[in-house]
């Protein structure tokens, strides 16, 4: 990957003149089934971009209330958009056609007006879980009837894909916007591509400009991303099984509680009496070289990625059972 990146062919990106950027684009929408795509620095820009690409100040997004935009992107929405959220109650991350029928406002102009659903493939907070396609097309096209645009953030769609099976295109073709990331799990240094209608795309670019994402050599980057999406989308499954086996030896440990992992992201916490609380465990397995974050409702969650090799994870829980005894 890093030779890849050293000897990309760059030029201005913000001129739309780097062919390195070009050709990631032109992937990306190949990949997810969308007539354009952009290339753009975080998955968080990506949210932001396209709700304002979607809504006016005052209008409502319709998210799952575990949803990272909602918890993670320090208030962005509102900050940066005047956009309001509605957080739905889901189970494992994921609602139902009802569920959204519920939360749309009637149009009436003492409401915000319902203008966005935003789906979380994977499910990020609810422990990497999968909407099922069914699931999501039910949700979508109550959305469309409803007349709701539909943002899908799919920070981690290819875990989506290679767990399931199904395909990337048939997650996205029911969006009106989606997004990729490729610093995640696909593992390249920098980078996400945001992707839609060409009308959807052009309008974006004149925000990617405002919010300051209009870049000059990103090539470079985007020749890593490149590069990810080449080699890194299949051996998601390595991390499956990883953190499949990561649980089940967490599981094995006394004084500790267990979500059994969907994909590649593994939640647990200490249990009342344990001798460590979780956030003192999460301390002493730094220490010892294994990172696990924090999470603000007292969890901790552990990512297996391609630099977490099936060794390690043995060292990992080495680690944990030392720490609990
Ligand atoms: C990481 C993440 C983001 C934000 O992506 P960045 O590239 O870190 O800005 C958004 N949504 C979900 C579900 C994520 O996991």
């Amino acid at each position: 990957m890093r030779r890849a990146m050293a000897e990309a062919e760059v030029g201005d990106e913000q001129l739309r003149a780097d062919p390195t950027v070009n050709r990631l684009c032109r992937r990306v929408a190949e990949l997810l089934g969308t007539e354009s795509a952009m290339f753009l620095p975080t998955g968080t820009i990506c949210n932001q971009i396209a709700l304002r690409v979607h809504c006016e100040p005052g209008d409502e997004v319709i998210l799952e209330e575990t949803a990272h935009n909602r918890h993670f992107e320090t208030g962005a929405p509102a900050a940066l958009l005047g956009v309001s959220l509605y957080p739905v109650a889901g189970r494992a991350g994921v609602f139902t056609a009802p569920q959204l029928e519920q939360a749309v406002r009637v149009p009436d102009h003492h409401f915000p007006r319902s203008r966005v659903v935003l789906l979380e493939q994977t499910a990020n907070l609810a422990g990497g879980t999968v909407w099922p396609i069914e699931t999501l097309e039910e949700v979508c096209t109550a959305a469309q009837r409803l007349g709701l645009r539909r943002h899908l953030d799919g920070a981690r769609l290819f875990n989506a894909v290679v767990a399931s099976g199904v395909a990337a295109d048939s997650y996205c073709r029911n969006f009106d916007s989606v997004w990729i990331d490729f610093s995640k799990g696909l593992g390249a240094p920098v980078g996400a591509a945001l992707a839609g209608s060409t009308e959807f795309v052009e309008r974006a670019w004149r925000f990617k400009h405002q919010f300051g994402a209009a870049m000059r050599q990103a090539g470079i980057i985007a020749a890593g991303a490149l590069y990810a999406l080449e080699h890194n989308i299949d051996r998601l499954t390595e991390d499956h099984e990883n953190a499949a086996q990561l649980a089940a030896g967490l599981a094995a440990i006394e004084g500790l509680e267990v979500e059994p992992p969907a994909t590649n992201m593994v939640f647990f916490r200490t249990v009342a009496h344990a001798p460590l609380s979780a956030y003192e465990l999460a301390d002493r397995l730094h220490e010892r070289g294994v990172a696990v974050s924090r999470m603000p409702d007292g969890r901790l969650r552990a990512v297996t990625h391609l630099d977490v090799s099936h060794a390690d994870i043995g060292r990992a829980l080495r680690a944990v059972q030392e720490c609990m005894s």
